[in-house]
Parts: C-alpha cells; sequence; structure tokens
C-alpha cells in the first residue's frame, strides 16, 4: 500500500446533491485506482442548522450506491474523530500559529457595520468585500477590546498585490490576482473554524496527498494555497472535477427537476443507473464504451478519462441508463423492488413477477409499476367501445370476434393457461380461417387491458389467468 490518501469531506445537510455524488464516486475511484486509501470527513462547522441524523442519511445513500470508505466517522481510523465538530480543540493552536506570525487578525466588526459596508458598496457598484477596517489594529488595542469582552472574529490577511499560482491537475496552472481575494473569516465570533479553515489543517493533520471536488471550489484555492503557505506546509495535489451544467447551460438547479439523490432513490431509480450516469458526467473511457457498473469501474476507470469541460446532465440519458439496468434483473429482483411502489404492497409474489414482467420493457423507474400495471388490478375496467374497433371493422365484427375467441379459451384447460400455449391456439385459428391477425388481437388487447397502448394479449391474458380474462372478454361483449 503507498501512501496515497484521497478524501470526500462533504457538509451534510441531510440530502446529498448529484454533483456530490460525482464528487464522491470520482474520489473513490481515483483512490482505487492509484491504489490509496478513501476517507470520509465530515465538515459540519459551518452549519447554519443542526441537521439531525444528517451523518447517517449520508453514510446510508452512499452505501446504497456502493460507494465505501477506509476511514471516517463510521469507520474510525488512526486520525480519527472524521467529524469537524469533534475536533474543534485541535484548531485553536494553529490560528493561534497564524496570528503569532501575524497571517491574521482578529476583526471586531459588528454584523451591522458590515451590513452597512455592504450596502454602501452594492450602490456604489463594487463587489460586496470586507473593507479591512481591523486589519492594521495595534496589539494593545486588540488586547484591550477583547478584555473588554467585545466579541471578534479572526480573519486571514491576504496579500495586498500580486498574483497567486495555483495548479490543478486537470487544468494545469491558474493565477489569481491577490487583489481579489477578501480577507476572510477563519474563526467564527463563536470560536468555530469555518470550512476554508479547518478544511486545509485537516487535509494537512490526516496526511491527504489529493484533494478531489467540484469545480465550484476553485475560487476558494488560492486561498487554500495561501494557508498552507502561510504555516509553511507542502499543499496536497488537486484535482477539480468539471461543472455539471443543467441543458440550457446552467446551473443545476432545483427548479429545473430533482438534484438531489434521495429524490431519484424515492422515485425508482437504480444505483447502477446512478453511478453508470454521474461516472460520465466529466469522464469517458479510452473506447467510448458508456455502460459501466461500479465493480467494472474499479479497472476501467483512468484518470486519463477526465476532462475540464463542463458535463452535462441530460436527465433523458439518466432514464436510458435506468431502463437498461430495470432490465437486467430478473423478475424476482424487479418484482422485490418493484413491490414498495404498489398501492398493495401484499400482492402474492409469483402474481407479482408475472405483473412487472409484463411492465419490465417499458419501465423508465420503479415507480412507473404502478401507471403500467393499474389495469391488470382494476376490479373493472373503465373504457370507451370505441376503442375496441380496429381499423375499418364494425361494432357487430369486433364483437363476432371476440366471441369467437372467446369460444376458443374457454376451452383451453386451466394448467394450459399460458401465453405460448394461448398465441399458438389463437393464431393458429386466426390463420386456418385465413383471417386477419390485427382484426382478432386488437379488439382482445383492449378487451383485457382497456388501453390503446399496453403489453401484447398473450401476456395480459397469462398474467390475469383464465377467470379474469374471460370476464373482462364478457365486459366488452356487453358494451353498448
Ligand atoms: N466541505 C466542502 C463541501 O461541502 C468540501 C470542499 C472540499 O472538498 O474541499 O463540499
Amino acid at each position: 500500500m503507498n501512501n496515497i490518501r484521497l478524501r470526500f469531506a462533504p457538509s451534510p445537510t441531510g440530502f446529498l446533491h448529484i454533483g456530490n455524488l460525482r464528487t464522491a464516486l470520482f474520489g473513490y475511484l481515483i483512490a482505487q485506482n492509484l491504489g490509496g486509501k478513501f476517507i470520509l470527513r465530515i465538515e459540519d462547522t459551518d452549519q447554519k442548522r443542526e441537521v439531525n441524523d444528517a451523518v447517517d442519511k449520508l453514510l446510508n445513500v452512499l452505501s446504497w450506491v456502493g460507494i465505501d470508505f477506509d476511514e471516517g466517522p463510521h469507520r474510525g481510523g488512526p486520525f480519527a474523530p472524521y467529524t469537524q465538530t469533534e475536533r474543534l480543540d485541535i484548531y485553536q493552536k494553529y490560528i493561534q500559529e497564524l496570528l503569532d506570525k501575524d497571517l491574521a487578525y482578529h476583526c471586531f466588526c459588528s454584523a451591522e457595520r458590515l451590513e452597512e459596508m455592504r450596502e454602501k458598496q452594492t450602490a456604489n457598484k463594487l463587489a460586496p468585500r470586507y473593507d479591512r477596517a481591523c486589519r492594521d489594529l495595534t496589539r494593545e488595542e486588540v488586547e484591550k477590546r477583547i478584555a473588554q469582552g467585545e466579541k471578534y472574529v479572526i480573519r486571514q490577511k491576504m496579500p495586498l498585490t500580486g498574483e497567486i499560482k495555483v495548479y490543478d491537475e486537470l487544468r494545469g496552472e491558474i493565477s489569481f490576482q491577490a487583489s481579489d481575494l477578501e480577507d476572510h473569516v477563519l474563526i467564527k465570533s463563536d470560536g468555530v473554524p469555518t470550512y476554508q479553515f479547518a478544511n486545509i489543517v485537516d487535509d494537512h493533520l490526516m496526511e491527504i496527498t489529493h484533494v478531489t471536488r467540484g469545480d465550484e471550489w476553485l475560487p476558494s484555492y488560492p486561498k487554500n494555497i495561501l494557508l498552507y503557505q502561510a504555516f509553511g506546509w507542502t499543499p496536497p495535489k488537486f484535482i477539480h472535477f468539471p461543472l455539471i451544467l443543467n441543458q440550457t447551460g446552467g446551473k443545476l438547479s432545483k427548479r429545473q427537476g430533482d438534484v438531489f439523490v434521495e429524490d431519484y432513490q424515492a422515485k425508482g431509480y437504480l444505483p447502477e443507473a446512478l453511478i453508470n450516469f454521474c461516472v460520465l458526467l466529466g469522464w469517458h473511457s479510452k473506447d467510448g464504451k458508456e455502460i459501466y457498473s461500479l465493480k467494472e469501474l474499479l479497472t476501467a476507470f483512468d484518470i486519463k478519462g477526465l476532462g475540464s469541460s463542463p458535463a452535462i446532465f441530460d436527465s433523458e440519458k439518466l432514464d436510458f441508463f435506468n431502463g437498461y439496468y430495470i432490465r437486467q434483473k430478473t423478475l424476482t429482483e424487479l418484482a422485490d423492488l418493484c413491490r414498495p411502489y404498489l398501492s398493495d404492497i401484499s400482492v402474492d409474489q409469483t402474481y407479482l413477477e408475472k405483473v412487472v414482467g409484463l411492465a419490465q420493457d417499458r419501465m423508465k423507474k420503479l415507480s412507473d409499476i404502478n401507471e403500467l400495471t393499474d389495469f391488470i388490478f382494476a376490479e373493472k375496467l373503465d373504457y370507451d367501445s370505441s376503442l375496441l374497433i380496429w381499423k375499418a371493422l364494425t361494432a357487430e365484427e369486433v364483437k363476432s370476434n371476440l366471441s369467437e375467441l372467446k369460444g376458443i379459451m374457454e376451452k383451453v384447460e386451466d394448467i394450459n393457461w399460458n401465453k405460448t400455449y394461448l398465441e399458438a391456439q389463437i393464431i393458429e385459428y386466426i390463420k386456418t380461417n385465413d383471417k386477419k391477425v390485427g382484426d382478432y388481437l386488437w379488439p382482445l388487447r383492449v378487451a383485457l387491458t382497456g388501453l390503446k397502448n399496453s403489453p401484447g394479449p398473450f401476456e395480459v391474458a397469462d398474467t390475469l389467468g383464465k377467470e379474469q380474462s374471460l370476464n373482462r372478454i364478457e365486459l366488452a361483449l356487453s358494451k353498448k
């Protein structure tokens, strides 16, 4: 085992954004690819509100998709604890080091003053940014104000001029102007560090060698690097994964559809589909192959396939993958997966397997099972008799065709009541009598399903059983 260590460092909110799933997935795969360790660290110091069991929920959804960690709050490890709010004592020493080096400073500005300052800046068309009012307070004044009990935050002292050059493994060198950087807060007024500070201290202490995260963290990168420099630490390698955009080129947002993995899970997207879909958001294989299981990715994934241009979130593609993986399931597996979505979850297993068999080819997600098979469970079908008419047939001809079929079907013994036998009997009858297949099968299918589009009549009759099928044909015959 080498000393390569990657971490996934989410701020748990109770839901996992699809972009964060991709970050976790890429991190996991790169760690595997490099033969290193994958670590989960919970960055919960910036949380405005306490989200109960957010970490448990996060772990559940990650384990549902099959992503696991070598170290983390649930696994323990040599650098425990892995949750930042359990590490608060650790950060004190490091902020003191920055204060001593004069690379950080106390700021006593009140929330009101900051608000007023921002309003003025906005009115003057300036980007709202801390005006550094406390940057040059004397040590005596700082001590006096602390002694008087004034509240303060601690800010990072940014260079005022010059360029900060950073290196991203996918993009190469990127330059930022120091003058664009704010003296941002490292320690909040309650003594708790911000993400920006705790993240760096922990990456260093946990001996992280590669930081893998989304592109939205690129603006933080120069600030991160300045902190490494301030401490005299060697930074890890950084890989920022490309942005994920919606199909109109905008930011993925809740308004245009689901953005949380849990939403997809609830609707009946399979973990295999989400993984396959996510891995292609910024990565491609050498040979252009697109269908990948997580297991296959463990060997096929290669950092060289990562790109830096934005990835487009195409929900039709996700549906395609989901449909594909639904069709890979055995009927027993699919019945088990669909059961929670049914209005009557106590349906007999063998029967349910037949029912899902009818829907498997058309399903895009598990929750489709209801809509696709409602007609099977319906007590009495409700449809207009005109639907029974095929092409130029008259209502009388339709009824006569249905009666003929009823006659044949009545004679089929229970033991032979299956798709293949029914099909053989009926098709033979149609052929021998030199009739047209559509003239018989359309009315039969409608009589059995009440639908314009549905699975074929023989599979439906097989699933419904003899009694139900004949009742439904009877109903069709009695329609005005
Ligand atoms: N805590 C950050 C987040 O919520 C992690 C950023 C990073 O990976 O450095 O995503």
